[in-house]
């Protein structure tokens, strides 16, 4: 290895960026291992020290909770070696690996960034080399984000959302502003964390229980919210009309609500709306559920609050100690009013 190139560690875990198409049935699969996918940009190898490790190779559609630990886990055995990493993975769960790595990897001092395509490598078009190009020069960069590195957008990973399965541009930032942009070259432009020398990471990587995210539409029956609680569930995440909105005439939800509570399942009420936050004192409909005793996810992505629900409770069942943590700014996923 030369010392004068910045190192890299990539981890592999699939996603478009490493398929090809089947010939009999032409559906996209999981094919390139990571050292066929990393000769499509050979240059890579000459400017970087470059070790590649994959950690999977599946359609993202297919990651669990353990699969995010397992990155995390990566990093965090190889954190001093490196001067940053670079995670290739599916987009279509991208933003929720990229949360779960922003709270697993506290006191992050090195940029860690996702990136994968949406159109693979073989194909006429394709972003798979460009993406990650880019990928790899952020990650040489001084700041110290997880982040997203996809079309020409840097994002923060737990702001980002996936909004388009085809557009180059997937992921948006709704409520954030974006780290950077690709322009001839990656520019970070927010006053993001810098690069820290030294310091350990606060490590803290167990995702777990069984949390269950529901969108409240007009007439959903107050019965099958009340069955859900009844199920085996940890945490209730209800995306909530507006700025917390819960309906409570005709279709009342409150009493599925308080039953949670009375068994002490965390429920958190989220928004419907991409680029708002939760005002439950706002309306009387959001008041009553208010006072139910539930926690309002303010401006956090729908994908940032159901990891950190299951970050929380790797750590806890209690539930005031999940309250805790939800008033506390983990890793810039969310804005917490003064
Ligand atoms: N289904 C793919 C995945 O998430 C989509 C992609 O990578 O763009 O793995």
């Amino acid at each position: 290895m030369s010392a004068s190139k910045p190192s890299l560690l990539i981890l592999y875990c699939g996603g478009t960026i490493g398929m090809r198409q089947d010939v009999r049935t032409s559906a996209l699969q999981p094919k390139l291992s990571a050292e066929e996918l990393i000769e499509y940009a050979p240059y890579l190898t000459k400017e970087f020290n470059i070790r590649m490790q994959t950690i999977t190779n599946l359609d993202s559609t297919n990651f669990q909770p353990h699969h995010w630990e397992e990155i995390a886990d990566a990093i965090y055995r190889e954190y001093d070696n490196y001067d940053g990493f670079v995670v290739i993975h599916g987009t279509d769960t991208m933003a929720y690996t990229a949360s779960a790595l922003s709270y697993a990897l506290g006191n992050l001092g090195k940029p860690v960034i996702l990136t994968g395509s949406q159109v693979p490598p073989d194909i006429l078009g394709t972003d798979a080399v460009s993406n990650l190009v880019n990928a790899c020069l952020a990650a040489t960069m001084d700041f110290a984000e997880v982040a997203i590195v996809f079309g020409t957008d840097i994002l923060r990973g737990n702001r980002s959302m996936k909004i388009s399965e085809s557009k180059r541009n997937a992921f948006i930032s709704p409520v954030f502003p974006e780290l950077g942009s690709i322009r001839l070259q990656p520019e970070i432009t927010y006053q993001s964390i810098p690069r820290r020398h030294g310091g350990p990471l606060d490590f803290k990587n167990a995702f777990k229980g069984n949390v269950v995210v529901l969108k409240i539409t007009p007439g959903i029956h107050p019965e099958t919210i009340s069955a859900i609680v009844d199920s085996k569930i940890d945490g209730l995440i209800l995306e909530s009309f507006g700025p917390g909105n819960i309906p409570n005439r005709e279709t009342n939800l409150l009493p599925p609500i308080k039953k949670a509570r009375k068994k002490d399942i965390p429920v958190l009420i989220s928004t419907q709306c991409i680029y708002g936050t939760t005002r439950m004192y706002l309306y009387e409909v959001g008041q009553s559920a208010m006072d139910l005793g539930v926690i309002p996810t303010g401006d956090m992505t729908p994908e940032a609050a159901y990891v950190k629900l299951k970050w929380a409770l790797g750590q806890t069942k209690d539930g005031k100690e999940i309250e805790k943590i939800f008033a506390k700014n983990i890793a810039g996923e969310v804005t917490i009013p003064d």
